[in-house]
């Protein structure tokens, strides 16, 4: 059922390291090999060898709408008639900005990017100048993008494949990270006294998807809000994957905690590659040219992304756009929960809207990245082969969070518990 993706993968491996262009679509963590997908519409992937999924990775994120939207398509070819790249200042540009400090009000000036990884590298470079301090603290699980600061003890491909910190990351860089465990307020105070006026920033993700997905426990965003007030390092949240996900107005209205920046990506950009970062303008001024932090880029802004970003948050303001994911992923976990149950399978759930993922775990809780390690990754692996067998496509690790998107029916959500639940049989 696989035989033109495994022709494809041996001619990949010969041109790409691991045959991909990004690790975890490799598959190794889930001991197969990848399917290669011709077209995604809507809910479902469909691979060369004419199997139909219902996709649970939506490109990692940005799919919230559904795959091939007409809205954005049509977004994407009118814009395509003007340009596909200037390299200059465009009108695009300001009503994809306004669209974002609309929703989200803690961006009082904005930068776009290509990448989350870029966001979140260059959004360090700035607290790192403002705050004249060098050191940041990050928390295990999370991933902020594979710039070298990052690095250490990260979530996404380097959990889902087990690396240690990656070779190449100078130490005297990797040593001014600092980690502390998610939901770990008094471990992350503890820090603060360790290194009294050395810490610029604290990133987090503020919702966790890269270790699996974490949920903030009650007053951690806002704990890590008042040791920011307190110590004058700043809050970012790396909302590149909650921003737009997890509320219209991402983790921050959610939660009700207003962070000094934040780094976006992912729905911004609709399916085209871009990222953001933003915030107070007082720190803002310090970017290039206003000020002496260098950073640019050539196809910073550019026409089609700005184009297809602002079709995407114009999809998600739609009435009742996330009450509706809200209750699908509802129906989702209560599914899954019971199929489990019934097929005598332990696992664990945690879910923040159309973010979920299944733990094989016998914790009780999941709360941070030790407690996720614990969870049976093998038990995972074949899961994820029965569900792909059957027409469900997961992310292809433990740590990975699953999400769904607003074209996902009932019919497609019934279908995917019934598949689990057949799967769960299946060791
Ligand atoms: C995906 C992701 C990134 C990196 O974004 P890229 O566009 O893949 O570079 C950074 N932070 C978080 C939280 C992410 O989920």
């Amino acid at each position: 059922m696989f035989s033109k993706s495994s022709k494809l993968f041996d001619q990949s491996k010969q041109l790409f390291p691991g045959g991909v262009n990004s690790p975890v679509r490799a598959f190794k963590a889930v001991n197969c090999d990848p399917v290669f997908i011709e077209s995604a519409q809507g809910a479902y992937l469909h691979d060369v060898d004419n199997n139909e999924y219902i996709d649970y990775v939506g490109s990692w994120g940005p799919m919230i709408a559904g795959h091939t939207h007409p809205a954005i398509v049509q977004a994407l070819y009118e814009a395509m008639q003007k340009g596909l790249s200037f390299g200059a200042c465009h009108a695009g540009e300001i009503k994809l900005a306004q669209e974002v400090m609309k929703l989200m009000p803690s961006f009082e000036t904005i930068r776009f990017v290509n990448s989350g990884t870029e966001a979140c590298m260059s959004v360090i470079r700035l607290a790192r100048a403002y705050t004249e301090r060098p050191k940041i603290l990050k928390f295990a699980g999370c991933y902020h993008g594979h710039a070298d600061s990052f690095l250490v003890q990260g979530g996404s491909g380097i959990a889902t494949l087990g690396l240690p910190d990656s070779p190449g990351v100078l130490p005297e860089l990797a040593s001014q990270t600092l980690t502390a465990e998610f939901n770990d307020l008094k471990g992350v105070a503890d820090i603060f006294e360790q290194h009294k006026n050395q810490i610029a920033a604290i990133i987090v993700e503020p919702v966790v998807g890269n270790a699996g997905c974490l949920l903030p426990q009650k007053n951690f965003l806002a704990g890590l809000r008042q040791i920011c007030n307190e110590t004058h390092s700043l809050l970012i949240f790396d909302e590149v994957m909650t921003g737009f996900r997890v509320a219209k107005g991402g983790a921050q209205a959610l939660f009700n905690v207003k962070p000094d920046l934040t780094t976006l990506g992912k729905i911004l950009g609709g399916g085209l590659p871009i990222g953001a970062y933003g915030g107070r303008a007082d720190i803002m001024k310090m970017i290039a040219p206003s000020g002496p932090v260098y950073q640019a880029g050539t196809l910073s802004g550019n026409p089609l992304g700005m184009a297809s970003g602002y079709a995407s948050l114009q999809l998600i303001q739609a009435q009742g756009f996330y009450e509706k994911l809200e209750q699908a992923g509802q129906f989702l976990e209560e599914g899954l929960k019971e199929a489990a149950y019934k097929a005598r399978t332990h696992i664990l759930v945690n879910r923040c809207g159309s973010m979920i993922s299944m733990f094989f775990s016998n914790l009780p809780q999941i709360n941070n990245y030790k407690e996720a390690k614990t969870s049976d990754t093998r038990q995972f692996a074949n899961f994820f082969q029965n569900m792909l067998a059957d027409g469900i496509y997961l992310p292809p690790s433990q740590f990975e969070t699953w999400f769904f998107s607003s074209a996902h029916t009932e019919k497609d959500l019934n279908k995917t518990i019934k598949v689990a639940y057949q799967s769960f049989f299946r060791r």
